[in-house]
């Protein structure tokens, strides 16, 4: 067990995927979990199965790629809750395609929602942490934002804003103990990877590029994230750790 001191944690794309499998495992450990989604549906299946499961949790559909949206709903939740102690930015979106062929709109969809999103939360979930003097931020970027990738310059610039956020913002918060880290996973088995995954072909050609010849799992995600926002992760800040069956060493 990791210790949290019954802390409060809101997870952005928490209806699936890696966003679902990090609100559980915190939840696992004793802290009370906002779940965040863009559905309704999604975020409330995850809390009730973390309420199912003798955990506490609270649902709230937002659209992280509406600003206003995310101010709204973080002054509800401050109300309700007087500090959130953990901010979690996971959701995300891929609308991938050659730089050529890529839509402005594709462009925008993809900074607004990965990027954009993380600026908002954290500016306004990061203040009242700053002020108790404790709290922990991690980014859920992309070995896309360390590599590149083709068919990825919205994402992989995303994630590399995420990276370049997350080791400003370690030095700007690491006076009041907040620390703020990313993890960049490999290719992780979510509905994201579904199509690379179930195809053979395609598959056989990601792996090559993965030392450990294997996709990832959301809990190996899960597993550091938690790590990252416990007591014990107390000296670790501004840092990027890859999880991705060794693909960008
Ligand atoms: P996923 O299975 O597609 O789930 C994405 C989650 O993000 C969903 O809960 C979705 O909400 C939420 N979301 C998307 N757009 C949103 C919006 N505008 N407002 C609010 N919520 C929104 O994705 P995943 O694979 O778990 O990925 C999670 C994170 O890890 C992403 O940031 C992704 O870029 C990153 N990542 C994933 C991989 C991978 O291989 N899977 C690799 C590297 C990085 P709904 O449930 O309501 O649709």
């Amino acid at each position: 067990m990791l210790t949290f001191n019954n802390r409060t944690a809101l997870v952005t794309g928490a209806g699936r995927g890696i966003g679902k499998a990090i609100a559980e495992t915190l939840a696992k450990q004793g802290v009370t979990v906002i779940c965040v989604s863009k559905s309704a549906d999604s975020c409330g299946a995850t809390a009730a199965a973390i309420i199912a499961a003798g955990g506490k949790a609270k649902a709230l559909a937002v659209d992280v790629a509406d600003g206003a949206a995310i101010a709204k709903a973080s002054e509800e939740l401050l109300r309700e809750f007087p500090t959130i102690d953990i901010l979690v930015n996971n959701a995300g979106i891929t609308r991938d395609g050659l730089l050529f062929r890529m839509s402005e709109t594709d462009w925008n969809d993809v900074i607004s929602t990965n990027l954009t999103s993380c600026f908002h939360w954290t500016k306004l979930i990061g203040r009242p942490m700053t002020r108790a003097r404790w709290g922990r931020i991690v980014n859920i970027a992309s070995v896309s934002g360390i590599m590149g990738n083709a068919g990825q310059a919205n994402y992989s610039a995303a994630k590399a804003g995420m990276i370049g956020l997350t080791k400003t913002l370690a030095r700007e918060f690491a006076g009041r103990s907040v620390t703020v880290n990313a993890v960049a996973p490999g290719f992780i088995k979510t509905d994201m990877t579904t199509e690379f995954v179930n195809n053979p072909e395609v598959s056989a050609k990601i792996l090559e590029a993965v030392p450990l010849k294997r996709f990832g799992e959301a809990a190996d995600i899960a597993n550091i994230t938690a790590y990252l926002c416990s007591e014990e992760a107390s000296y670790i800040t501004g840092q990027v750790f890859s999880v991705d069956g060794g693909m960008a060493m």
